[in-house]
C-alpha cells in the first residue's frame, strides 16, 4: 500500500468505528457542574480532562491543550449509568410469546444489536443482561467489546437457570414443541443446576441468573411460588463462586426471596413480596435488591394474555410497597429495569418512578452508578474520579432537582469514545 492509500484506509476505519474520538487524544469537557456521587454533592463548574479513555483530571488548575473541546452549557456531567437487569435481545411486540419457536439465534442477536445502540444512546454505558436464548446476548456483548457495533458493555448471563416448567423455562407450548434441557438452563436437582451453569460459563456467561420463583411472564399458575429449592440454590451459588461469578436471583414471592438470600446470592431481582422478616435477613446477608418498577406503568396490557396480566396486577402494588420498605430500612438498592418488557432506551424512566415512591434522587442515581459498579464487579467506573474509565453522560439542568432530566441525555462517552453529543 502506498502511504496515501494507507492513510485513506486508516481514515475510513476511524470513520466506520462505532463512536467517534480516537484514542491517545485529549478531550476536555466543560459543563455547568458535575455530580460527585461518592460525596453526594454537585461541584461547579465542571472541567473534565479525558485521555486514553481514562478520566485524567477534574477541574485542574491548568487546563491542558485539547485535541477536542466540548462545551456542554447548562448541563450536568454524571458517571455513565448502569442497568443491572436488562433483556437486550428481547422485545414485547405483537406475537412475542411465539418468539421462542420462531426466532433463530441470529434474529435475537440482530434485535439485540439495535437495542444495545438505543440503550447506549440513553446514557447506559454498562448493563447486566439477565437471560437470553441461544447465547445471542453473549454474541451481542462480544460484538460490542470488539468494536463491531456500538452499545454498552454487556455483562451477560446466557440462559437463566430454573426448574422444568418454571419461569426460566419456555412454557405455553404443546409437549414436543421446543422441549428444553440443561443446555437452555432448565435444570432439576443440584447436579443438573451445576452442569447447566458450567455450560453457560463455557459459552461466555459473566454472571449467573437463577429463577428462584415463578414470575409474571411465564405460564405457571403462581406468580411467586418458590421454584429452585434450597439445595439447587446452594449448588448454583457454590459453582458460580468457583468461577468467580456473581449470582442474580429472580425472586417474586417471600419464600423464594428468603431462600435465595440464605443461599448467598449477590442480588435479588424484583423482590416483589418483601416482608420485614425478609428485609432483616437481607440486611444481615448484605444482599443487593434490584427492583424493577417502571414496567408496571409501561407494559402494554394488550400484549399480555389475560392470566399473565392478572399475575402482574396482583403484584403491582405489593412491589411498590416492598420498594418503600427497602428504602425505609435503608437496604442496598441497585438500579434495574427489565427493559425488553418495554422498549429499550426508556430505561431511565425507572428513576422518576423510584423517586415518586420515596427514594431520594441522589440515592436513585447512586443505585445506577456507585452501587451498581460493586454489584456488577466493575470497580473501574461508577464515579467521576481521576484514573477511572471515562464513562460519562450529560443531562440538561440539575437531575437532583429534576430527576426526569435523566430521560434527556444529551452527551454520552464510553471509555473515552463519544457516542452522542449536542
Ligand atoms: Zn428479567
Amino acid at each position: 500500500m502506498t502511504r496515501s492509500v494507507r492513510r485513506l484506509a486508516l481514515a475510513l476505519l476511524v470513520a466506520l468505528a462505532p463512536g467517534v474520538g480516537a484514542m491517545a487524544e485529549t478531550i476536555v469537557l466543560k459543563a455547568d457542574r458535575y455530580l460527585d456521587v461518592g460525596a453526594g454533592r454537585m461541584v461547579e463548574p465542571a472541567v473534565i480532562v479525558v485521555r486514553d479513555g481514562i478520566i485524567a483530571a477534574i477541574n485542574p488548575a491548568v487546563v491542558p491543550e485539547a485535541d477536542q473541546a466540548i462545551e456542554l452549557p447548562g448541563m450536568t456531567l454524571l458517571p455513565g449509568l448502569m442497568d443491572a437487569h436488562t433483556h437486550i435481545t428481547a422485545d414485547v411486540s405483537r406475537g412475542w410469546q411465539y418468539a421462542a419457536v420462531r426466532r433463530t439465534a441470529a434474529d435475537y442477536a440482530l434485535v439485540g444489536a439495535v437495542n444495545a445502540a438505543r440503550t447506549l444512546q440513553a446514557g447506559f454505558t454498562t448493563v447486566r443482561d439477565l437471560g437470553a436464548a441461544h447465547f445471542a446476548d453473549i454474541a451481542v456483548a462480544q460484538a460490542i467489546e470488539s468494536g463491531l457495533i456500538p452499545g454498552p458493555e454487556i455483562i451477560a448471563a446466557g440462559h437463566g437457570l430454573g426448574i422444568t416448567g418454571g419461569h426460566c423455562d419456555v412454557t405455553g407450548f404443546a409437549p414436543g414443541v421446543l422441549e428444553t434441557d440443561w443446555h437452555y438452563g432448565v435444570a432439576d436437582g443440584a447436579d443438573e443446576v451445576a452442569k447447566a451453569l458450567r455450560y453457560q460459563v463455557k459459552h461466555g456467561a459473566r454472571v449467573v441468573k437463577l429463577c428462584a420463583t415463578a414470575g409474571v411472564m411465564s405460564h405457571e399458575a403462581s406468580v411467586g411460588a418458590q421454584q429452585l429449592d434450597a439445595a439447587e440454590l446452594a449448588a448454583a451459588v457454590a459453582e458460580a463462586g468457583r468461577h468467580g461469578l456473581k449470582v442474580a436471583a429472580h425472586a417474586v414471592g417471600t419464600e423464594g426471596i428468603i431462600a435465595a438470600a440464605q443461599a448467598g446470592v449477590d442480588s435479588i431481582e424484583h423482590a416483589s413480596m418483601l416482608t420485614p422478616a425478609a428485609a432483616r435477613l437481607i440486611r444481615e446477608r448484605g444482599t443487593d435488591l434490584v427492583f424493577t418498577l417502571y414496567l408496571y406503568e409501561a407494559i402494554d396490557p394488550a400484549m399480555l394474555p389475560p392470566a399473565m396480566l392478572a399475575k402482574g396486577m396482583a403484584i403491582r402494588d405489593v412491589s411498590r410497597q416492598s420498594f418503600q420498605l427497602a428504602v425505609q430500612e435503608n437496604l442496598r438498592i441497585v438500579f434495574g429495569t427489565d427493559a425488553g418488557v418495554y422498549p429499550h432506551g426508556d430505561n431511565a424512566r425507572e428513576f422518576a418512578t423510584r423517586v415518586r415512591l420515596g427514594q431520594s434522587p441522589l440515592e436513585a442515581i447512586r443505585s445506577a452508578t456507585l452501587y451498581a459498579s460493586e454489584l456488577l464487579g466493575v470497580p473501574d467506573r461508577g464515579q467521576l474520579r481521576e484514573g477511572l474509565r471515562a464513562d460519562l453522560i450529560a443531562v440538561p439542568g440539575d437531575p437532583l432537582a429534576r430527576i426526569e432530566a435523566l430521560q434527556s441525555v444529551g452527551f454520552v462517552m464510553k471509555a473515552g469514545r463519544i457516542h452522542r453529543q449536542p
